[in-house]
């Protein structure tokens, strides 16, 4: 049995790079960015206004002003702002020439002669100054990261039309057992129904890879060779479920190395999910994930969701996020690393959540985020600092 941390570090090693394709910034959210993106002009390209207001010289703030010209977005100022005069200007317009403050309008008294008096008392300038966001040439993203909608914003300020990302990853799902009928059959006898197909494929699109449900294996050899050959044949990673314990009808193993790949480990010191077992072929990997639907869960979230970033070119870190445990917590064995479900109380404490262990699948569906409890510890006093991460 292996520590997370080393099989972290084996299935990291393990990732090979997708290629990449051009994708318009629409249909670019969640996509893995592998190319940087450069801005083409300064932002803002002048000195703008925060509010609505007046433009003047920040010497000229006690008396009285002549108002020149209403500045609106979208229109250049035309006249520059000397002593004892101010420009009307709008939010988003830019401030004129001479110009080095703007006074909110609330904090105005106009008279009917055109003049305007500031009433407020100085602070802010009120003015962003020209390319104080970004330069001209100015790298506005790094590769390396999944686009979020406010990535987009950016893309599209700098007239990045179009940005190069990975190729989404292909993903194989695959599920073991002869008591599994699919959820929109009524389990009969010593049956129950296929959780982990329809939670793989969704942590797989969340990820930003491109799922393929192969369906349900029976425990035999043959069933289960049938299923992962074509889901290696058509995908780059394959997600078999289920069958990897040390069970009479835990085949899954078998049949990995039947086909001629190499098994990496097959027992991790975690908890959920010591069975993972990890495989890889050329340019192939398989994560054959222990049957229980939380391990499945949990184990896709630490261990195959950083794969899958790191094939694509994001290489992400475990997570450090620290919370103070809102109760003392304990266990009555620490050999492994454990990850437990987790809500976040009013005060802002991580308060774990009932939790019958692997098989409880419920428990996931109320939980903000799973505590990390690292291996050797068995107790942790309340307000205590935990690692947390969201799921
Ligand atoms: P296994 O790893 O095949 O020994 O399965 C461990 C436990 O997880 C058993 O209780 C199985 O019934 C359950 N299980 C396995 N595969 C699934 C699945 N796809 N959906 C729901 N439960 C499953
Ligand atoms: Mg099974």
């Amino acid at each position: 049995m292996i520590t997370f941390e080393e099989a972290f570090r084996i299935v990291s090693e393990a990732a090979f790079r997708v290629g990449k394709e051009d994708v318009k910034i629409t249909d670019a959210a969640g996509r893995a960015l592998v190319a940087p993106v450069k801005s083409d002009m300064d932002m803002p390209p002048w000195n703008k206004s925060a509010v609505d207001g007046f433009a003047c010289r920040r010497e000229d703030l006690g008396g009285e002003m002549t108002v020149m010209e209403t500045v609106a977005a979208g229109v250049m100022p035309s006249k520059k702002v000397v002593e004892g005069t101010c420009s009307r200007i709008m939010t988003g317009a830019a401030v004129p020439e001479g110009a080095d403050y703007v006074f909110m309008l609330e904090e105005s008294e106009e008279k009917e002669d055109g003049r305007v008096r500031f009433t407020g008392r100085p602070g802010n300038d009120n003015i962003a100054r020209a390319a104080e966001d970004c330069y001209d040439g100015q790298t506005v993203l790094k590769a390396g990261r999944h686009i979020k909608p406010q990535d987009i914003a950016v893309m599209a300020v700098v007239g990045a039309t179009t940005v190069t990302v990975s190729k989404r990853v292909k993903v194989g799902v695959i599920s073991t057992g002869n008591e599994l009928v699919e959820p929109d059959k009524k389990p009969v006898a010593a049956q129950i129904r296929n959780s982990n197909s329809s939670q793989l494929m969704a942590q797989v699109a969340r990820a930003g890879a491109a799922g393929r449900y192969y369906g349900i294996a029976r425990d035999e050899e043959a069933a289960i060779e049938k299923l992962l050959r074509k889901a290696l044949d058509e995908n780059d990673v394959v997600l078999i479920s289920g069958g990897v314990s040390f069970g009479d009808y835990d085949l899954v193993p078998k049949v990995m190395r039947s086909l001629g790949l190499t098994i990496h480990f097959d027992q991790v010191a975690m908890q959920p999910g010591k069975p993972l077992t990890f495989c890889t072929g050329e340019k192939k990997a398989v994560f054959g994930l222990p049957g229980n639907p939380v391990s499945t869960f949990v184990q896709f979230e630490v261990m195959v969701r950083p794969f899958l970033d790191r094939m694509a070119g994001v290489a992400t870190e475990e997570p450090r996020m620290l919370m103070p445990l809102a109760t003392d917590y304990s266990r009555k064995r620490a050999e492994r690393l454990a990850w437990i479900p987790f809500t976040v109380t009013p005060a802002g404490e991580a308060l774990p959540l009932e939790y019958h262990g692997s098989g409880h699948i419920t428990s996931l569906t109320g939980a903000w985020g799973l505590i990390t409890i690292p291996r050797g510890q068995s107790w942790i006093q309340k307000g205590e600092m935990v690692n947390v991460r969201q799921i």
